[in-house]
């Protein structure tokens, strides 16, 4: 067994943040920049971005010029321009104008690919401060500190615990135990997170830019279908590269999500989930002309297919103690 002092002294402020996504690498640029010393833990053996893109705007590009990336994002990313609305034979059916974001909020809407994303969030960040293959199970703590035990037999103190390690956090799950056990868990926490859409999202390989022009724009139109026919809709975002990300979004009925089931289902991975979803949705007509979704899905990496469930719930406790949450964990 590992064990680390991550430095408990009362003097100086350590912290482990349980979850290398967005959340916590975001955290950790911040941490390098105020100088507090941190660990991040990672359940994956790598970096694992979801095939998909990230839109941000005015609510989260003025963090990322403080921590000094804002060239990175312009030059990775394309300018949101629309949202084009068109039905199931492609005619259009309204449009949302979004080239006022920067003169309302400052920035503009961009948007990027996820890896792309993590690349750039991870490029001031020391390799030693991120722990990849630990997957933290179980925290505990006292007055002075808090130390998590991985599934690996590791375990690691610091005088706080963050966890930012998504929807189905380990992190709140310990800690809601904990309160629950004293009484402490508002009736609303102790409820599972349930969900009522599908989503399938991928980022394609390059396509021919002489046969589409959306793809020779130097801006980004969100271009969404949304067919009476089908219970679905699929959005296309053009890339930097001539790259098409693209979402397909399948309302079900409301579920609850099952302690340990997967929220992502890859291509591959033993569950057909993701390829029994695209057999669902690909006979629908893209924007892309004399291409239907499946011929988008087909120019599409499988390793950059993923099928998620999208989860919505509200959780209003988000610390105890030493331990506290971030991101979609809360
Ligand atoms: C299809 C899709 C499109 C989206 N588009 C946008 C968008 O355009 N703009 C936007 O702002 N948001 C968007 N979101 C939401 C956004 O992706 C999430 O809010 C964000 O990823 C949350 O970041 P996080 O760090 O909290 O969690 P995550 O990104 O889920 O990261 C959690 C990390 O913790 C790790 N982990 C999990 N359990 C453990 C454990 N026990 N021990 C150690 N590590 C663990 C995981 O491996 C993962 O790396 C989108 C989400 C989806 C699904």
């Amino acid at each position: 067994m590992t064990s680390t002092d991550n430095g408990s002294s009362a003097s100086k402020l350590t912290v482990t943040i349980v979850g290398g996504g967005i959340g916590g690498l975001a955290l950790a640029n911040m941490f390098e920049r105020a100088n507090i010393e941190y660990l991040i833990l990672e359940k994956s053996t790598s970096v694992k971005a979801l095939g998909s893109s990230l839109g941000l705007d005015a609510s989260s590009l003025p963090v990322m010029e403080q921590l000094g990336l804002l060239e990175d994002f312009k030059v990775a990313s394309k300018p949101v321009r629309h949202f084009n609305f068109y039905n199931e034979q492609i005619q259009s059916i309204g449009l949302v104008d979004f080239e006022c974001q920067t003169e309302i909020g400052g920035y503009p809407a961009v948007i990027l690919d996820r890896p792309t994303f993590y690349s750039i969030l991870l490029k001031k960040l020391p390799k030693d401060k991120i722990h990849y293959g630990r997957k933290v199970a179980t925290i505990e703590q006292d007055e002075h500190s808090a130390t998590v035990h991985c599934a690996d037999g590791s375990s690691y103190t610091s005088s706080i615990v963050i966890g930012a390690d998504g929807a189905y956090s380990a992190v709140r799950k310990n800690m809601y135990k904990d309160l629950a056990e004293q009484g402490r868990l508002p009736p609303n926490d102790a409820l599972p997170l349930s969900y009522d859409q599908h989503c399938l999202v991928g980022v394609s390989k390059p396509l021919d830019p002489s046969k589409h022009e959306m793809l020779r724009r130097e801006t980004c139109d969100f271009e969404i279908v949304i067919p009476k026919s089908d219970p679905f809709y699929a959005i296309y975002m053009p890339l930097p590269g001539n790259r098409v990300s693209w979402a397909v979004i399948h309302n079900v009925e409301k579920a609850e999500a099952k302690s340990g089931e997967a929220r992502y289902s890859e291509w591959g991975s033993g569950s057909d989930a993701s390829e029994e979803m695209s057999n669902f949705v690909r006979h629908q007509r893209s924007v892309f002309e004399g291409m239907t979704l499946g011929d988008i899905i087909d120019q599409t990496p499988k390793e950059l297919i993923s099928r998620i469930m999208l989860e919505e719930k509200y959780f209003e406790t988000w610390y105890n103690g030493r331990v506290v949450l971030l991101g979609d964990g809360k």
